[in-house]
């Protein structure tokens, strides 16, 4: 009903009853104002999420036990836009095109698996830019993880096997990830040393980026053992600077951010099981034997186990290029789980590990 027509009926009943009149004017009024009266507001929707909602769900960079909100953070003002965010069918595409790569370097790897995996990317990229792909095993609603544990392969390009082996784990955690542990794995940490045509110990930099993490007094010793001990062997060249890598620095962050209570590592072709760090070691992986051969200046096990105080276990597979049988990939798992079970909660896993940043590691280093 418009103005007008509420208006000519007003004028025709009242020449009628004053009484009707009266009745019928209150209700006209009533009309009236709500006809011209803004409408009543809707219910309200649930809020818009925030853009940061409407992104790809983000690889987490920390888990949840150690984000931290600003408690003063206000609820209803605009923030500034985050960056723009990775879309999520160019993320797709572009773990697809790298477990392509990889897929087609590897035997034991096929691009399915690949791309049927948890691997995302990690954030970082090579020298020559190659995503470096990682896949998270998050806790579960129902368990409190025991711990966080890092794993990790092809930090040698050159070692074939431990990144294969790795993917396999990952088809492994796939079916039976029952939030014992919250890992992180990235099966191929030094990818342009893989996926050269022949391929590579060092990273496109021509850096042994075992030996580019910063262990105390890396700057003076680092170099020596290159010079001295190696006589300048290129395949262990250290680097100009610790962490002068992204690859290095990008593991390097995974042990600050992400604070794996144990690290494991995957090497080739030793036909060992070494470790660093607290507690006592495991005796033995599968067909892996423990054998402790020491650190190095700049290697993760002297940066980490050493320094830091943090389990590094590291398996040597005994081929580089031979995977080895599926029963013993499946022992080596076990008995790591099996070790990480009875070992982790000593080490208080679930609290945070004080790393120390590298520039305090440098300043530091000649108290060690
Ligand atoms: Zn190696």
């Amino acid at each position: 009903m418009t103005d007008h027509d509420q208006q000519r009926l007003w004028h025709r009943v009242a020449s009628k009853r004053p009484l009707a009149v009266g009745m019928l004017g209150a209700l006209i009024v009533v009309l009236i104002v709500w006809s011209i009266a803004p409408a009543e507001p809707t219910p309200v929707p649930p809020a818009l999420p925030q853009p940061a909602h409407l992104e790809p769900a983000p690889i987490p960079q920390t888990p949840p036990e150690t984000e931290t909100r600003q408690p003063s953070e206000p609820q209803l003002i605009v923030e500034p836009p985050e960056p723009a965010p990775v879309d999520p069918s160019d993320e797709r595409q572009e773990v697809l095109q790298t477990c392509e790569l990889i897929a087609g370097k590897l035997g034991s790897v096929s691009l399915e698996d690949c791309a049927e995996s948890k691997l995302r990317l990690s954030g970082a990229r090579s020298r020559k830019g190659t995503p470096i792909l990682m896949a998270e095993y998050p806790p579960l609603t129902e368990r409190q993880p025991l711990g966080r544990v890092l794993l990790f392969g092809g930090i040698h390009g050159d070692e074939l096997s431990s990144v294969s082996i790795v993917y396999g784990w990952l088809e492994t955690l796939d079916r039976f990830h029952s939030g014992l542990f919250h890992w992180r794995i990235a099966p191929l940490v030094n990818p342009d040393g893989l996926l050269r045509s022949k391929p590579q110990r060092m990273n496109d930099h021509g850096v042994d980026l075992n030996r580019n993490f910063p262990s105390p007094n890396w700057k003076v010793e680092a170099s020596d053992y290159w010079i001295r001990r190696t006589s300048r062997n290129p395949r262990r060249y250290p680097g100009e600077a610790p962490l002068s890598e992204p690859e290095s620095r990008w593991l390097h962050e995974q042990i600050e951010t992400f604070q794996p209570a144990a690290i494991v590592a995957v090497h080739a072709p030793l036909h060992v099981l070494d470790y660093d760090g607290p507690p006592d070691p495991p005796e033995r992986l599968g067909p892996l034997h423990l054998k402790q051969m020491g650190t190095y200046p700049g290697s993760l096990g002297r940066f980490a186990g050493v320094h830091l105080d943090l389990p590094v276990v590291t398996l040597e597979l005994p081929s580089a290029g031979i995977m080895p049988t599926p029963a013993d990939q499946r022992r080596m798992w076990v008995d790591l789980v099996a070790w990480l079970r009875q070992n982790v909660p000593k080490q208080n896993a679930v609290q945070v590990v004080q790393v120390k940043p590298a520039a305090t590691v440098a300043a530091t280093s000649a108290e060690r």
